[in-house]
């Protein structure tokens, strides 16, 4: 446990990592270096780690290029169910080791991992660039909110070690402690896969509890790069096990095992139902409920009202809906638009889609890449031949020229509030466009969702802004500006209702969760 404890970790001292200007061409050259490193490294083999140990089984899995699907990313060994037990019992063998740790030494290996990460961020967007098919600024992005999990969670971490003093009753000294959890599980999607799985793990660690990962089959060599940073940041070898392989065959063991105390998920309403039931049910031998702090889906609106600023608002739209191709549970998929404006809009939107332009992500040149796989390509091309019945093409609807899984940003215009593209997520660029009577009618069809993630209002009246900001039922909304690219710290991220368990990763009472409360008064004098 070498990690150095002189970094001030003071909430003060936070600031959100600036992002790398990549159109300057001294940037632009260490990118296309690093670019070139990562890909003489494509291919290698990577073992599971099972608490301290590298393993080495009979079944294996590629990650591959969704630019270049011909091209293997990293090979890397499955666990197996007996794997997935090992790792719970050794995670839950360490624990009382770990959760002795002061808290301040696991909030400087925090802040070490960010170091580090800062030190190889043009390798990890590169490595981000190649697994995730994310283009250069949108990797960026991703890695710079790692480094800002890393850096606030530490501080979060401190502040949670010296609560603020109780009321004190006469002969007594009454205080409240927070002691970690014991074992969790962490199950991150692939699309944030540096940031999402790096924030819950690092949340979960810095609290004192061991964990086992799960990443998820697309993108496992960041997170085998991840877990590597963690090691050299002091993190000891038996405080974590990262476990490759199915979510439905390990992820059930792990989720379903005696010994695991919380999982912490990000990914699909579906996947996460199914964890939250099966950690409901008490296996024989389990002495507690299973804490489940689950990140689910999004069907995000925009709202743009009849006096917005259209060029802003129609930027917004589109940036929100095609960023990342649209992979983002914060992407705008529904642009729910006054009749005012309708058609003036949808024609901004028009121009501003077809000026996007979409191949291999390690080409600065596209603003768009890939979509994540095969499948998810096959999954987003139906949903656009569904929204063909169920509305009005205006532009894309169709696979963009390559070999990668690359789609046109697609917009759909006259959905109706019963169409499947104005209530199914489909995680990809497909934008739904639907006219409102007035202000009121456009929040109602906001609200008309089973979720609650994030949602923007484009509009210069204020009376229709405090609206929404009463009546706009998201975790996140915005006013005025695109409803993605949460920042750690101002943007406390985290939806309601289908989108979650009311969580708020990046924000001050994050931690909580991976906590429980101790109170102990003792008479004194
Ligand atoms: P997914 O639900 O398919 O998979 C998420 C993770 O769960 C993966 O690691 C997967 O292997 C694992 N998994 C699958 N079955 C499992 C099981 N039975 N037991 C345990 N684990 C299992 O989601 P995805 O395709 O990786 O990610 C996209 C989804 O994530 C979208 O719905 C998106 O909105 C959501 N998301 C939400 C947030 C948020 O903060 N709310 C952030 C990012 C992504």
């Amino acid at each position: 446990m070498s990690a150095a404890t002189s970094t001030p970790l003071d909430l003060a001292s936070f600031k959100n990592e600036p992002y790398i200007d990549f159109t300057k061409p001294e940037n632009a050259a260490k990118m296309k270096a690093a670019l070139a490193h990562v890909k003489s490294e494509l291919g290698k083999e990577y073992p599971l780690y099972v608490a301290g140990e590298r393993r080495t089984t009979n079944a294996k899995l590629s990650s591959l290029n969704p630019s270049r699907p011909s091209e293997v990313v990293g090979v890397h060994y499955k666990g197996s169910e007996q794997d997935a037990r090992e790792a719970v019992e050794a995670a839950y063998a360490y624990f009382p080791v770990w959760a002795a740790v002061p808290m301040r030494d696991r909030a400087a290996m925090a802040a070490q991992v960010a170091d580090i990460i800062r030190r190889r961020k043009y390798e990890f967007d590169a490595w981000l660039v190649v697994e995730a098919g994310k283009t250069w600024n949108e990797a960026e992005a991703d890695v710079a909110e790692a480094i800002d999990f890393c850096e606030y969670y530490a501080r979060q971490a401190v502040l949670l070690a010296a609560p603020d003093p109780l009321v004190q009753l006469p002969g007594e000294r009454d205080e409240m402690l927070y002691l970690p959890l014991g074992v969790g599980i962490v199950i991150p999607p692939w699309n944030f896969p540096l940031a999402i799985l790096l924030g819950m793990t690092i949340a979960a660690l810095v609290t004192g509890n061991t964990v086992v990962i799960k990443p998820s089959s697309d993108t496992p060599t960041v997170a085998a790069k991840f877990a590597e940073a963690l090691l050299e940041a002091g993190f000891p070898p038996r405080s974590f096990s990262l476990l490759v392989g199915s979510g439905a065959a390990i992820g059930d063991v792990l989720v379903s095992h005696p010994k695991t105390r919380f999982i912490s998920f990000t990914g699909s309403r579906d996947v996460g139902l199914h964890i939250n039931e099966l950690a409901a049910k008490t296996p024989k031998g389990q002495v507690w409920i299973k804490r489940v702090v689950a990140e689910m889906g999004g069907k995000d609106a925009i709202i743009v009202d009849a006096d917005a600023d259209l060029e802003q608002a129609a930027a917004g739209v589109v940036a929100s809906a095609f960023g990342f191709q649209g992979q983002k549970c914060s992407a705008c998929s529904r642009a729910i638009v006054h009749e005012a404006i309708y058609d003036r809009l949808l024609e901004r939107i028009q121009a501003k889609t077809d000026a996007l332009t979409v191949g291999p992500s390690d080409d600065f040149a596209n603003y768009m890449g890939p979509v994540i796989n095969a499948k998810a390509k096959d999954s987003i091309l139906n949903y656009i031949e569904v929204g063909q019945k169920e509305g009005r093409l205006v532009t894309g609807g169709a696979t963009a020229p390559g070999e990668g899984y690359f789609i046109r940003p697609t917009v759909i215009a006259d959905i109706d509030a019963k169409a499947r593209l104005f209530q199914e997520e489909i995680f990809g660029p497909v934008l739904a466009v639907t006219k409102a009577r007035d202000f009121d009618h456009a929040l109602e069809l906001a609200n008309d969702s089973e979720y609650g993630l994030t949602g923007a209002v484009y509009s210069n009246n204020r009376t229709h802004v405090e609206k929404a900001r009463r009546q706009f039922f998201v975790g996140n909304l915005y006013i005025n500006r695109k409803c993605t690219g949460a920042m750690v710290g101002a943007h406390p991220f985290g939806g309601f209702n289908m989108s979650g368990t009311d969580s708020k990763a990046g924000g001050p009472d994050y931690l909580l969760q991976f906590v429980q409360a101790k109170s102990i008064a003792e008479k004194i004098g």
